[in-house]
């Protein structure tokens, strides 16, 4: 069994977690320790405690760390791979290419260790000098959801330890593998104890008791949107700092005048690629009648090629959905869509391998009105519905008529249309002719409306949220 790790050592739980691959459900990927509410607390004060030394630690000691951890996961980039391919069913080149994401994180926030600026501005005053530097927020309790299970904890964790904060780390139940792993490298790294902790668990349980402690300065969260407004009613009641990142409902609308290989690839990897589960995926498909027959035989095409399979067999493009309720989940908006009217166009059946798992064709229903639930609500599965738009005024229209914001994508051959969809679109991440679903790893990510919250995660832009300022007036 896997253990907890706590204020440097590695501690049992108040219950053991079995995990299994999707792919194939006779295969126990491991056994992992779950905190209590006693190991939550210890947790909490070893993190509050290491909180004060932490934030004065040199920053050449936090870039050369987080330089090693980044070498390790890069250099058993394979072997972590196939882990995560067992554990969460995303194809084995997703995989290893996600931990691959994970490393580069890691050198990433070594080097914005180094970065940590500060502002000096001129007084109105004659005598004074105005100081503005960046601080540690102190402790940060970060929720990972289970479907980046190594980069998004990577991609929290790495700033919050670049920038002089102590660490608290809960994992999706489903998913606790990849941060064992990445815990057990961090606890080689030579931070001192009580920096980082990894607290896996059940969200009502250790995710909540994070978010309600007044010792944790920050919560950092990814997830669903109906726990995301949860943890932000708690963070608003103690007035902790918080930022989220939650579902979308993509957008991806294909003009007349695109080139129908960019765009069926696009639709393909956007909306199907990783089984459909990315917040990122692009569900949405708002196709231009000029073009709407063409694209949707030549997407059935593509469909019919692609292989859905286990997650580390070779020539697979989509691995099983990742547990049974998020299968469940997948078939009711299936149900939902035929009974709305939509056309399905190809695929949505469970299908029989060697192996028993959670194995579901891809879903491409057609002829979709925009106010059909199955195609303005969140489904997280391989399941996409194709909406007709008369011209581009049209489709811009519809691309913006959600409640969400992540990403939005167009395809088209016309600078003008991509230019004005560029500034036009309500969303944090606008895609011209690439696939919605593919961030790169040292930019700022995040969305608008109801998809985020607070400030965003990656790149330079995470010292926003792992940071906060202080003005210092001098007279001398
Ligand atoms: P989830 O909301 O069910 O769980 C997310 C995390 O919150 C888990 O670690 C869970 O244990 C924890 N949790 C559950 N209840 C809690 C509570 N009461 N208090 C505190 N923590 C609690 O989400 P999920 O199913 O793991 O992930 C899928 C969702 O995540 C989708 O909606 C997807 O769009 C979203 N997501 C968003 C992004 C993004 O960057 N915008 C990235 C990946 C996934």
């Amino acid at each position: 069994m896997k253990k907890l790790f706590i204020n440097g050592e590695w501690l049992e739980g108040a219950k053991v977690t079995t995990t299994r691959s999707p792919s194939d459900l006779s295969d126990v990927v491991g056994e992992y320790a779950s905190a209590g509410t006693a190991e939550v607390e210890m947790a909490i004060a070893a993190a509050s405690n290491a909180a004060e030394s932490w934030r004065y630690s040199n920053v050449q000691q936090r870039a050369d760390i987080l330089d090693k951890i980044g070498t390790e996961i890069n250099e058993r980039k394979n072997e972590l791979g196939t882990l995560l391919a067992r554990e969460e069913g995303k194809t084995l080149p997703e995989a290893i290419g996600e931990v691959g994401r994970a490393a580069a994180i890691f050198k990433f926030f070594a080097q914005e260790a180094l970065r940590i600026r500060g502002d000096k501005l001129a007084s109105v005053r004659p005598g004074l000098d105005v100081d503005v530097t960046r601080e540690p927020v102190g402790t940060v309790g970060i929720i990972a959801p289970w479907n980046f299970p190594i980069a998004i904890p990577a991609w929290k964790v790495a700033p919050a330890l670049a920038y002089g904060n102590t660490v608290l780390l809960k994992p999706a139940d489903l998913v606790p593998g990849c941060s064992w792993e990445m815990a057990e490298i961090i606890s080689r790294s030579g931070l001192p104890a009580g920096v980082f902790n990894l607290v896996s668990g059940p969200g009502r349980v250790v995710g909540e008791a994070m978010v309600n402690d007044r010792r944790v300065d920050a919560i950092s969260f990814t997830g669903s949107v109906g726990t995301g407004t949860r943890v932000l009613a708690g963070c608003a009641a103690r007035r902790a700092k918080v930022q989220l990142e939650m579902g979308g409902k993509n957008p991806l609308v294909v003009l007349a005048d695109s080139d129908l290989n960019v765009a069926v690839n696009a639709a393909i990897q956007g909306a199907f690629y990783s089984t459909g589960q990315r917040c990122t995926a692009s569900s949405r498909l708002i196709v231009e009648e000029g073009i709407y027959h063409a694209f949707v035989a030549a997407m059935k095409d593509k469909l019919a090629q692609i292989k859905v399979g286990h997650a580390l067999y070779a020539g697979i493009d989509i691995g099983p959905v990742a547990d049974q309720s998020q299968l469940e989940q997948d078939l009711r908006y299936i149900d939902i869509a035929k009974n709305e009217g939509a056309t399905l166009a190809f695929g949505g059946d469970l299908l029989k391998r060697e192996t028993e798992g959670y194995f579901l064709s891809p879903a491409l229903f057609t002829d979709c009105h925009p106010d059909m639930v199955h195609a303005r609500e969140e489904i997280f599965g391989p399941v996409a519905s194709v909406i007709p738009a008369k011209n581009y005024e049209h489709a811009l229209q519809l691309a913006n008529d959600t409640e969400f914001g992540l990403t939005a994508g167009i395809c088209t051959t016309s600078l003008k249309h991509a230019t004005h969809f560029k500034r036009h679109a309500r969303a944090g991440m606008v895609m011209v002719n690439v696939p919605t679903a593919g961030v790169d790893y040292h930019v700022p990510f995040g969305g608008t409306k109801g998809s985020s919250y607070g400030a965003r995660e990656q790149g330079s832009a995470a010292v926003e949220f792992f940071t906060t300022m202080k003005t210092s007036y001098t007279f001398a």
